[in-house]
């Protein structure tokens, strides 16, 4: 048999008629069905012959387009000892999504998260001057966190692979080209991939450190939010909003309900009051619990009360169990999907629709209403202008957001132009990290005047499962699934339409001539229906399928393309020379 030409009659395959019960989006029903996963565990995953190839096909676009900008493959254990991760804090950081173990002797370990700890150590043991820089090193491997939702198949693993990258600069400008070229790389791969990404600015959540952009395929699926200015192009997850205040700060450009000057600590009164310049043909109510102060609300007339905000001194962390133990389930999931608990994460301080305060620092607060959700924008002094907050979904008991325009009449945030929100999924995160892991690791190197100084890193990372499933999001159709052809486990579905052994034999030797030609070919020789083998070749999603089929007698065959559907009827010679 030719090389390059698999048949369906001996590949390990079997593809389903009905959809996994547990299966919410999309990718995860079309490749369960398909055949290309198999779900052992919540959010954990065996990959099948199909899903390897597209899963290889990842690997080694993103391998390829790592070593293009002089990044060398290394690679790390998954199971690693507790010490690193204690010395940087991320041991007790990490908290519940780390997957923690105890060895026959009691040892901590732990199953990696993210790497930066044993890359800065790695690098550590094997520099000592700044001739050794600077140095970018990568793997692609599993990682392991026990997220809290792993409700989106591959998407959101608990076990999943990534690629992750670090640099180790000496200066700041370093750092920033090797930033630059991590960026670039991304924008080449992802479009390799057949990615749409729209990159948007991001907070550096529990990586730590300073600038730091999100690679996000917009779709329904995501479970990110982000903003885009239709006129500026301006872009960023609703967790790092950043905008320029409108040019001029005279009193006439500030609509006067949206400045509200917070109190250091949240009050009941300081927040309804908010909450009604936002709001005001509702009502409310607020408590003071759980040393957070709530407020609820509710459309006049309606029974159930809502939560709106909860506000939280700036010095506290927020208790979600507590939270948890005191409003409904539906209230946690608004508060959930408002990224509640990465915004408490990163600012410590007051998050929800209707104050803010961070670590003492007194803030404005400029609420906006883009439909179904709060808009905050923090200054610490009037038109100087800090960093946004969008919270507080649509008050549905779902808290699910439309894509929505800011309302007529508000300024957009920088100062002009609309605003839309919508949904994407992270597929890569870029992160200027600084010195914080050097720092607590101690990398150090010897400079060229002989003192030492600390190693700027950056860190980034590609969700290189999640883009077999975001790939699928974005591509499928209603039949099933559609490979972009740079990732397709097939170059080719060759179908043997009939029993006609002269069907046989010019499918044989088209495959065999495909297969010169370096393409990979699936050719479905089995005895099945040609219903069963059609509707397979569309649910398996190869860009282009052959029909060996009555057309023969004739001398031609019928060449569709998977995505728009396009069949045309080619000489049987004249196919492989069609193809390539
Ligand atoms: P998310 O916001 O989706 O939880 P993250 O910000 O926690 O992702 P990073 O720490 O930035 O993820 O990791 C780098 C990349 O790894 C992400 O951009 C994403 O593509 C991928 N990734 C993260 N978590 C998962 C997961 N649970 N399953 C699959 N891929 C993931
Ligand atoms: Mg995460
Ligand atoms: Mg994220
Ligand atoms: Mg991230």
């Amino acid at each position: 048999m030719a090389r390059g030409v698999t048949r369906m009659s001996e590949l390990f395959l079997r593809t389903l008629r009905e959809d996994p019960a547990d299966a919410e989006v999309t990718s995860h029903k079309l490749l369960v069905r398909a055949g290309y996963v198999r779900r052992v565990a919540p959010g954990i995953y065996s990959w099948l012959p199909l899903g390897v190839r597209v899963l290889r096909n990842v690997e080694r676009i993103v391998r390829e387009e790592m070593d293009a900008i002089g990044a060398q493959e290394v690679h790390f254990p998954a199971l690693l000892p507790r010490e690193p991760y204690e010395a940087t804090g991320r041991w007790t950081e990490y908290g519940d999504t780390l997957f923690r173990l105890k060895d026959r002797k009691q040892a901590d370990y732990l199953l990696g998260p993210t790497h930066e700890e044993l890359f800065t150590l790695m690098v550590k043991g094997e520099t000592s001057s700044y001739r050794d820089f600077p140095v970018t090193l990568y793997q692609i491997q599993t990682k392991y966190r026990d997220e809290e939702r792993p409700r989106a198949g591959i998407l959101r693993g608990r076990e999943f692979t990534m690629k992750d990258s670090y640099s180790f600069d000496l200066t700041d400008e370093g750092l920033a080209d090797s930033y630059a070229a991590h960026r670039l790389a991304y924008q080449r791969l992802f479009d390799r991939l057949g990615l749409e990404i729209q990159i948007v600015s991001a907070m550096s959540g529990a990586m730590g450190g300073s600038a730091s952009e999100e690679f996000l395929a917009p779709c329904d699926a995501g479970e990110d939010t982000y903003v885009r200015c239709l006129e500026s192009g301006y872009a960023a997850n609703v967790e790092a909003v950043t905008t320029t205040p409108p040019p001029e700060q005279s009193t006439d450009d500030k609509p006067e309900a949206t400045v509200h000057d917070t109190p250091d600590t949240p009050t009941i009164d300081s927040l309804v009051a908010v909450a009604r310049s936002l709001f005001p043909d509702r009502d409310y109510t607020a408590a003071d619990t759980l040393k957070n102060v709530m407020v609820k609300t509710r459309l006049p007339g309606a029974d159930e009360w809502q939560l709106l905000g909860v506000g939280v001194p700036g010095d506290r962390e927020v208790d979600m169990k507590r939270l948890e133990a005191a409003v409904s389930p539906a209230e946690v999931a608004l508060l959930e999907d408002a990224d509640f608990a990465r915004n408490r994460f990163l600012t410590k301080g007051y998050i929800g629709p209707v104050g803010l305060q961070k670590n003492g620092v007194r803030f404005l607060v400029d609420p906006r209403i883009v439909t179904g959700t709060a808009w905050i924008t923090g200054a610490d002094e009037p038109g100087r202008h800090v960093f946004d907050l969008v919270c507080g979904r649509d008050f549905t008991p779902d808290g699910t957001i439309e894509a929505a325009e800011v309302r007529a009449g508000d300024p957009s945030p920088d100062g002009a132009g609309t605003l839309v929100a919508a949904r994407g999924i992270e597929m890569g995160h870029i992160f200027q990290l600084g010195r914080k892991y050097a720092q607590a690791l101690g990398l150090e190197a010897l400079g060229a005047d002989g003192k030492r100084t600390t190693v700027t890193m950056g860190s980034y990372g590609v969700g290189v499962s999640r883009a077999v499933a975001a790939i699928t999001e974005q591509h499928a159709d209603a039949k099933g699934l559609v490979w972009p052809r740079e990732v397709a486990p097939f170059d080719v579905h060759l179908v043997i339409a009939g029993k006609d052994e002269t069907q046989r034999a010019a499918a044989e030797t088209i495959a065999a001539g495909l297969a010169e030609t370096g393409l990979e070919v699936l050719l479905d020789d089995r005895k099945a229906s040609p219903g069963v083998k059609f509707a397979d070749a569309e649910l398996l999603g190869m860009p282009t399928s052959i029909t060996v089929g009555r057309g023969l007698v004739n001398g031609v065959v019928e060449v569709t393309e998977r995505r728009s559907g396009e069949r045309r009827e080619v000489p049987v010679d004249e196919v492989v020379s069609a193809l390539t």
